[in-house]
């Protein structure tokens, strides 16, 4: 048996006709950008995340630049994000010109460390004239960006009380965490603001680039929406010089509409798809994802943490099984950012999960059969063959 870390082509044919129709509709409009379609996708998929406004962007790096300015981050300023996740985060956060601050994860949640991020904000920061300062480089702390990661929601509102607490925003990073929920409220609602990426292989995939940010603050959707396009207000009338060209074409609007009635099943199918991992998986040599008590997790990865890792995800690639890794070089070690001097034990969770965790096959489509198949080789693999029942 083969079975692919991902496979978007049963999804797409689910939408195909009606996504041929849409785009047939486009090519006899001959208009591409935003119109119509961007302005239904908008108006559904704010209402799906609970929150007031939604703005499509060009892509999920496009939303967290867009986002953090439009909550205010600018030249100079720090945000606190985590040291394990997706470069983006950290690029959306540079593309302002502001600098990263880097915290753990929960070795549990994987998301943002709550005490590392209360350490940071209460031990190396003060207030000076109303601003939160970091006291060693002198640079203004503007806000805070929790990534959801692999599909389940931070521990929001302890950070949301600490960004309240210190005056500074709060921005989610919910690239991969549609339809994800924290205490029953969607992510995408629950800060200043959320950026979405709606890159193929997320759970709302586009057929190309495309992203998104919620909020409920009219202020800041009006300013996002003003970023997005050249900083203009109205055409050729520019009152922000940190505008770009950051908008949601009709063409991928046309495809996330099509998606969108289709979200709630597929997020079920892949949270049943984890179920049979947990069910098949339990009691082996390994460390399965923990769905908080706070959270609904979207399984947008299902990453499990084995020893010796690299020599696992051989085995598994010998039984025809395709497997990830998400993330194996945390951030504080990559080149990129070097010059920050973040040395090997600056962060040993986000260390740690990097050299352990193994991304297994995980998409709505996947059947009993394949993850039966995923689950007994990797109980091999880390030998653990037998189920605690026997029966597999
Ligand atoms: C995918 C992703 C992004 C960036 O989205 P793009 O659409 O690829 O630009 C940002 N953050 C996280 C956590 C992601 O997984």
């Amino acid at each position: 048996m083969k079975v692919p870390f991902t496979d978007l082509r049963a999804m797409h044919e689910e939408v195909r006709a009606e996504i041929e129709r849409g785009w047939s509709g486009i090519i006899d409009q001959s208009a591409f950008i935003g119109g119509r379609p961007v302005a239904d996708f908008e108006r559904v998929f704010a209402e799906y995340c609970g929150a007031k406004f939604c703005v499509g962007v060009g892509s999920g790096t496009d939303s967290i630049r867009v986002a953090l300015q439009a909550v205010g981050v600018t030249h100079g300023d720090l945000v606190v994000t985590v040291a394990h996740t997706f470069i983006a985060s950290v690029e959306g956060i540079t593309q302002c010109g502001a600098a990263p601050v880097f915290v753990d994860v929960d070795p549990v949640s994987y998301t943002m460390d709550v005490a590392a991020t209360e350490r940071y904000l209460a031990g190396a920061c003060e207030s000076r004239g109303g601003r939160l300062v970091e006291r060693a480089s002198g640079r203004r702390v503007a806000a805070l960006l929790p990534v959801h990661l692999y599909g389940q929601s931070a521990d929001i509102d302890p950070l949301l009380a600490l960004a309240r607490r210190y005056g500074i925003k709060l921005v989610e990073d919910a690239a991969q965490a549609h339809g994800a929920t924290y205490k029953g409220r969607t992510c995408g609602s629950l800060g200043d603001a959320a950026a979405f990426s709606f890159y193929p292989g997320k759970n709302l995939g586009a057929m190309g680039e495309a992203g998104a940010i919620t909020t409920n603050d009219a202020a800041v959707a009006d300013l996002s929406k003003v970023l997005r396009e050249h900083g203009q207000k109205e055409r050729y009338i520019h009152v922000t010089s940190e505008g770009s060209n950051a908008r949601l074409d009709a063409v991928q609007a046309v495809v996330l509409n099509a998606k969108m009635p289709k979200m709630p099943e597929w997020t079920d199918m892949r949270r049943r798809a984890a179920a049979w991992y947990a069910d098949r998986l339990a009691g082996a040599n390994l460390v399965i994802p923990a769905e908080m008590d706070y959270a609904t997790h979207v399984y947008h990865l299902y990453v499990v943490q084995v020893d010796d890792r690299d020599r696992v995800r051989k085995l598994l690639d010998e039984r025809g099984i395709g497997t990830g890794l998400h993330y194996p070089v945390p951030l504080h070690l990559q080149e990129a950012y070097r010059d920050m001097k973040l040395g090997v034990g600056a962060f040993p969770v986000s260390e740690q999960v990097a050299s352990r965790g193994l991304s297994l096959p995980m998409f709505p489509h996947i059947t009993e059969e394949q993850v039966d198949y995923v689950a007994s080789a990797l109980r091999e693999a880390v030998g653990s063959a037998l189920a605690p029942s026997g029966a597999r």
